[in-house]
């Protein structure tokens, strides 16, 4: 075989090789597109829907340093979230609903897209665990999540009435107001997880 044929031997290996590597890379996004994401992993306020955001998220981080509340972090190669997108777990620490939006306005490529901040939808609030909540079991007077909650009175409101566990009243979300900042999580006094739980967005309203 001449020098000719060996080099375009060699360009056709390097191509096969290149695709391979293209493939491989296709099959990752594809397969961390599908990855179920936790429920309390929340995106910032005004994100796009799940598949959009990952399209148009450049992971340059500018959200992140635009948040004066070190709220929103990035995530790392351990994150059960795609690399280098931003995040925050309400529980550690929830969005305070700026009103001027800094990480929105930061943001170059129109991921995050707001321009009024109570019409943020990055997750909804519920009583998940009502057993351990103080005012619906009864055993001592709470209402710290809706004192938290911003919009108090729109988002959530504590029900009177008997609970079936005895207590006199409940919080309550109104799901057409809640915004998911995740404030009243925050504020569960209970030890570890809180009664009320925010599930972001991508798996509470899909
Ligand atoms: S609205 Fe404010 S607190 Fe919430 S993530 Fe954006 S910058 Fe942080
Ligand atoms: S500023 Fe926008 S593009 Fe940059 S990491 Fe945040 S969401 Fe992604
Ligand atoms: S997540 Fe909680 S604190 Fe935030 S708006 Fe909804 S009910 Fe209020």
């Amino acid at each position: 075989m001449g020098r000719r044929g060996i080099s375009r031997r060699k360009a056709l290996t390097s191509a096969l090789a290149l695709g391979g590597v293209t493939a491989a890379l296709a099959v990752q996004v594809v397969a961390e597109r599908r990855r179920a994401l936790p429920a309390d992993r929340m995106r910032p306020p005004g994100a796009l829907r799940e598949g959009d955001f990952l399209d148009a998220c450049v992971r340059c981080g500018l959200c992140v340093r635009a948040c004066p509340f070190d709220t929103l972090h990035l995530a790392g190669l351990d994150a059960p979230l795609p690399v280098g997108t931003p995040f925050f777990v309400a529980r550690a620490t929830p969005c305070y609903m700026c009103e001027d939006i800094p990480c929105a306005a930061a943001c170059p490529t129109g991921a995050l897209a707001l321009a009024d901040i109570g019409a943020a939808r990055m997750g909804l609030a519920r009583l998940s665990a009502p057993e351990r909540c103080f005012s619906y079991t009864g055993v001592a007077y709470c209402d710290s999540c809706f004192q938290a909650c911003p919009i108090k009175g729109r988002a959530i409101r504590m029900q009177h009435g008997r609970t079936p566990r005895g207590g006199s009243f409940q919080p309550v979300v109104d799901a057409s107001a809640c915004t998911g900042c995740g404030k009243c999580e925050n504020a569960c006094i209970l030890e570890g997880d809180a009664a009320i739980t925010v599930a972001a967005n991508h798996a509470a309203r899909r």
